[in-house]
């Protein structure tokens, strides 16, 4: 498996693929890993957890220079991802032992049930590349203060971050089998999962790949917990401070060059703001620096690969031929999967290219002309994964908790995980939560103890 920098199109490393006897190998190590990290204490899980933290925030810069070099995003931003990857080792290390805490319920027919949260076993976590460190991270964290074992197989991309992982893990000194890398394509998945010895699966990833898997842990009977794709509404209305709106749609839209399951993709702006909104915010994307992402002048680097960047070019050029009208967006001459950051209007809001997830710094505008149309047009989409939205009427803001169907709502700010909070979609955006307590109980075994 090649990691290609794609910002000079230069192949950085090749990667040997594990063959059959390595899975093998690998996963009768975490069978036996499992056995004894079972039993671990409390106290054993957190050190562990809290001595991650350290190794992730003493190693940042190796780290982010990798997720740069590898998927191209920004160092300033790769570093930022690094430490929340460390905020959240820590998180779990101080906060989680309480969401473990048993609990004791009285019975009408007397006695008392307990119940208790057990680990269930290995996990395998099938993870993109858009954020290596923090997609895995939020599987590793839980799956360590659970009690459970690791099997990461990463992106075919970010080879080079998921060995790093597998170093960090082992230098923080969890025993053998704690976590493990397989270095493998998707081909095996299948059988990893109806392994024996594997007892769940988790996903971030696309649709397809989320349909692959949840039909092999369907059938194999395994819970599966799956994080998908998104094309998150960003609604202004007329009372939002609509200087704040503009700068932080930008924000929203171009983070990670447009390559996150929760970039505010779709802004929806009431038309009594409308083209105001409309004037600064094209505006404010002309102005967004596409450069060399070690630059810290640079908004944004290049696309992950090659590959990505045609890809968003021909969802561009589907929108040009429905109709739709695109500033900006161009694909950069020159090495580098670089292009600039552009607005499309009047996209058909009916139509199929609302289950489009434009996996780059490209916005789509509509107009809305109330909070019924806003509504309409936020859930138009086969996705439901976050959602933002922009104003100070508290009625409309418990009317878009209430009615926009989306797993996520952000009240005047720009979506975003945090390792206090259950994160998730519903509808094609998947299901299950991870972060936060229901993360950490997602792959546990809450087991009911009866006591007379
Ligand atoms: P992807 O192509 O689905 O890849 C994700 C992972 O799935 C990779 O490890 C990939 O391996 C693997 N994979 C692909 N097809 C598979 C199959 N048939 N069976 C088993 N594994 C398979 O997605 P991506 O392009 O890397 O990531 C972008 C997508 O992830 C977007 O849709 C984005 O919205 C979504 N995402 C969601 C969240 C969330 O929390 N909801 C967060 C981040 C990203 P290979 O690399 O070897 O193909």
């Amino acid at each position: 498996m090649k990691s290609v920098n794609p910002a000079t199109g230069e192949i950085i490393a090749t990667h040997e693929e594990l063959d059959a006897a390595g899975i093998e190998a690998r996963l009768s190590r975490a069978a036996a890993g499992f056995a004894r990290w079972r039993l671990s204490g409390l106290d054993e899980r957190t050190a562990l957890l809290a001595r991650l933290a350290d190794g992730f925030a003493a190693h940042r810069d190796e780290l982010a220079a990798m997720a740069t070099a590898e998927m191209g995003k920004t160092l300033k931003s790769a570093l930022a991802e690094v430490d929340k990857c460390a905020a959240l080792f820590r998180h779990l290390a101080q906060a989680g032992p309480d969401m473990l805490a048993p609990s004791s319920i009285p019975l009408a027919a007397g006695g008392r049930a307990e119940t208790r949260w057990l680990p269930l076993g290995p996990v395998l976590a099938v993870m993109p590349w858009n954020f290596p460190y923090w997609q895995v991270a939020r599987f590793l964290a839980p799956t360590i203060l659970a009690g459970n074992v690791g099997l990461l197989k990463h992106a075919s991309n970010v080879q080079g971050a998921a060995a790093l992982i597998e170093r960090m893990v082992k230098e923080a000194g969890a025993p053998a089998g704690v976590f493990q890398n397989l270095p493998i394509r998707s081909g095996p998945v299948g059988a990893i999962i109806a392994d024996d010895r594997v007892a769940a699966v988790t996903l971030t990833g696309s649709e397809a790949a989320g349909q692959a898997v949840a039909e092999q842990a369907g059938r194999a009977l395994k819970k599966v917990v799956l994080e998908l794709g998104g094309s998150d509404p960003f609604i202004v209305m007329p009372s939002a401070d609509l200087d704040d709106a503009v700068s932080k749609a930008v924000t929203a839209r171009i983070q990670n060059t447009g390559q996150s399951c929760i970039c505010g993709k779709r802004m929806i702006v009431h038309e009594a703001i409308h083209d105001d909104f409309r004037d600064r915010f094209v505006a404010a994307m002309a102005a967004v620096k596409a450069g060399d992402p070690l630059d810290p002048a640079s908004d944004i680097g290049p696309l992950s690969s090659e590959e990505q960047r045609r890809t968003v070019q021909a969802q561009l050029w589907k929108m040009k031929a429905a109709g739709a009208t695109l500033t900006g967006g161009e694909a950069l001459a020159g090495p580098g999967a670089y292009m600039t950051a552009g607005v499309l209007e009047d996209v058909p809001v009916d139509g199929d290219l609302m289950a489009e997830e434009i996996f780059g710094p490209i916005a789509m505008l509509f107009r809305v002309t109330d909070i019924d149309d806003a509504i309409r047009v936020a859930n138009a989409i086969p996705f439901g994964l976050g959602s933002s939205v922009w104003t100070r009427d508290v009625a409309e803001q418990e009317r878009f908790v209430r009615d926009i169907a989306a797993g996520m709502t952000a009240i005047n700010q720009v979506m975003a995980s945090a390792p206090e909070a259950p994160f998730g979609g519903i509808k094609r955006s998947g299901h299950g939560r991870e972060l936060g307590a229901a993360g950490l109980h997602a792959f546990m075994n809450q087991k009911t103890v009866l006591r007379a």
